[in-house]
């Protein structure tokens, strides 16, 4: 078969003469001779893999100097290149998609808010210590439950971390990264206060403000639920052997109810540096009602008492003190933390 024309080599490679040209020019697809007299360029059919390749490349929105990269590299590395190119795009998408959100709220004269909240913590009926921990100011809200022998330490270290993060430090544009940097430093905290056995660990469950947004902190099974528009709606999930199995279907709610095994966590901070944190940023409105708790609650106070206790009460104060009366009425077989925070118009 001879060489194609550039109009040919376009019809078939469904690139346009102009891109053609240009890519010539970048040396990505040089024609196969170019008409010394005319300057006509012709291509040859073989050429079209690469033509073909190249197209798609830019329907991926890859730059042309990759592109060129990936065309001279062999299939495997190639597809490592595209790959890698990829994973960059999603990271700078979720980025970027973070900012919007903070400029879509910024620009449409996203009113101040302000917080008024409470946290209380009880031990309970039937254990000796309290090993949860909370702490309720308009900028931090958090719950944290301790486990082992250093519980206490354990969950004390963990929002400690979180509490000392200047005024400043997250940015409101883009909190995510310097959330997961405070992770990490609650969990070596933890793991100084634990020292030197670390058998212990904690739960944390925070919303730092950041703006006029909250960021929401999970780890382990303690809970944030919001109260909005009359609905009490769960917001983390539970990180519990548990809930891995209900998520996959092998075992029924009710069976989750009973399971022998449902304390047993599947993350939690416990000091070894590897554990991920559930990130994500809330918008909250005018109105909202936060409750974070520990499962000393939950698991003895079913969710219509803790939608009506956290709706009914006049402010947060009389809710932390209403939602302890229940799980102590419950029995309080663990220790009972609660934190409630209500959102208004600054
Ligand atoms: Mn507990």
């Amino acid at each position: 078969m001879g060489l194609l024309t550039i109009g040919a080599f376009s019809r078939a490679s469904r690139l346009s003469p102009k891109a053609l040209r240009l890519y010539d020019e970048l040396g990505l697809l040089p024609p196969a001779r170019v008409d010394p007299v005319s300057g006509y360029r012709f291509y040859d059919p073989a050429q079209l893999a690469r033509a073909r390749l190249v197209g798609r490349l830019r329907r991926l929105g890859m730059p042309l100097a990759e592109i060129r990269t990936v065309c001279e590299l062999a299939p495997e590395a190639a597809a490592a290149e595209v790959a890698a190119f990829w994973a960059r795009v999603e990271a700078d998408t979720a980025a970027r998609r973070d900012l919007a959100a903070f400029l879509v709220g910024h620009l449409s004269g996203e009113g101040p808010i302000s917080i008024r909240c409470a946290a209380l913590s009880d031990t309970g009926l039937v254990r000796s210590s309290n090993q949860d921990a909370a702490h309720a100011d308009p900028r931090l809200l958090a719950v944290a439950d301790g486990f082992g022998p250093a519980g206490a330490p354990a969950s004390a270290a963990a929002i400690e971390t979180f509490r000392r993060l200047p005024a400043g430090a997250v940015p409101a544009g883009d909190p995510l990264n310097v959330l997961q940097d405070t992770v990490r430093q609650a969990d070596r905290a933890i793991r100084e206060a634990t020292a030197p056995a670390n058998q212990a660990g904690t739960t944390l469950t925070a919303m730092l403000r950041t703006g006029s947004r909250l960021a929401l902190v999970h780890i382990g099974d303690s809970r944030a639920y919001l109260l909005r528009n009359g609905e009490l709606r769960q917001i983390t999930h539970d990180h519990t052997l548990v809930q891995s199995l209900l998520d996959a279907g092998r075992i029924t709610p009710e069976q989750a109810a009973t399971h022998p095994q449902r304390e047993l966590l599947s993350r939690a901070l416990n000091g070894d540096n590897a554990t991920t944190a559930d990130l994500h940023l809330h918008q909250p409105t005018p109105g909202d009602r936060y409750l974070l708790c520990s499962d000393g609650l939950s698991r003895v106070v079913d969710s219509t008492q803790l939608h009506q206790a956290v709706r009914s009460a006049p402010h947060p104060e009389q809710a932390v003190h209403d939602l302890i009366t229940l799980a102590n009425e419950a029995g309080a077989p663990d220790n009972v933390t609660c934190v409630v925070a209500e959102v208004t118009a600054a």
